[in-house]
């Protein structure tokens, strides 16, 4: 197994490139120190036909927002990532010999998976708990956020996905997730579920391959959908350029251990590739 971890980006240089003129002092500060690390992760483990994606991979905080004001067990929690998800991802790049990005820092800082505009990207709340370090924070210091860790990522995925069109390269956008069992008390029944876009070819093919597994309570837009707007990754880098696009969601219990993960990169990568070969190649864009 040959995997390449690359630093495709930092994001220091951009936040001073782009400048923070007037800003406030709160935001005067780089975010990440030098010593820190990139913002991208991005495993450069071949050229299959997938783009995998995972914006919750990770629970670091920059050292400059300290521990948010949170106790370290809740850093643990699914509120600060996806527990599970990264591993999956990471074992469907290798096992697809297809790329992967994953960002490098916590969805409390700043959640890649929302227009950074909306008020939850960087959130006060999650589930029940308050998250100190978000409250009243200044123009500056949310632009200081997108600026720093938002941007840099989807940015590398541009990027990548740009040369990838350009070297028409089939490519299908994959996003990796894991939810709670048990969201403000209501257990959730499904194992997996396919989160679509207002393009759901790919998806509907990815509902049939997963539910003839009789086993499996497969969710369709479950648990969330586009409506929580949890759509923006694969919106802006599947729909918008009309590239065959899917998220999947798996129940953090069902992917603890080593075992289990490499269960479901075995399942999602024996469905990916069905759906892939029965939708046809990716068209390839911008002629
Ligand atoms: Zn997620």
């Amino acid at each position: 197994m040959s995997q390449h971890r690359k630093q495709a980006r930092r994001s220091g240089d951009r936040v001073m490139a782009n400048g923070l003129a007037g800003a406030a002092r709160e935001a005067a500060t780089p975010l990440l120190a030098s010593d820190e690390p990139p913002v991208v992760d991005l495993q450069d483990s071949g050229n299959g036909p997938f783009v995998f994606l995972c914006e919750h991979a990770s629970n670091r905080l920059p050292k400059a927002l300290g521990d948010l004001g949170l106790p370290a067990e809740a850093l643990t929690r699914h509120i600060a990532w996806d527990p599970g998800a990264a591993a999956m991802t990471l074992g469907l790049a290798t096992r697809l010999g297809s790329p992967a990005i994953l960002q490098s820092y916590s969805r409390l800082v700043i959640d890649c998976n929302r227009e950074p505009g909306l008020p939850d990207a960087i959130t006060t709340l999650s589930e029940d708990t308050e998250i100190p370090g978000n409250r009243d924070l200044g123009p500056a210091a949310r632009q200081q956020r997108v600026d720093a860790i938002w941007a840099p990522f989807h940015a590398a995925i541009d990027d990548l996905v740009a040369t990838r069109i350009a070297a028409r390269t089939p490519t299908v956008i994959v996003t990796l997730h894991s939810f709670t069992p048990v969201y403000r008390g209501l257990p959730r029944p499904w194992h997996v579920g396919i989160i679509s876009s207002g393009e759901r070819s790919f998806a509907e093919a990815m509902l049939s391959a997963l539910r003839r597994d009789a086993a499996l309570e497969v969710g369709d837009d479950e648990p969330y959908s586009a409506r929580d707007h949890v759509d923006y990754t694969i919106r802006r880098h599947g729909f918008d350029r009309g590239l065959p696009h899917v998220m999947i969601e798996v129940r953090n219990d069902l992917v603890q251990s080593a075992t289990d993960v490499a269960a479901w990169v075995d399942r999602l990568a024996a469905a990916l590739v069905e759906c892939a070969t029965a939708t046809g190649l990716p068209p390839t864009q911008e002629d």
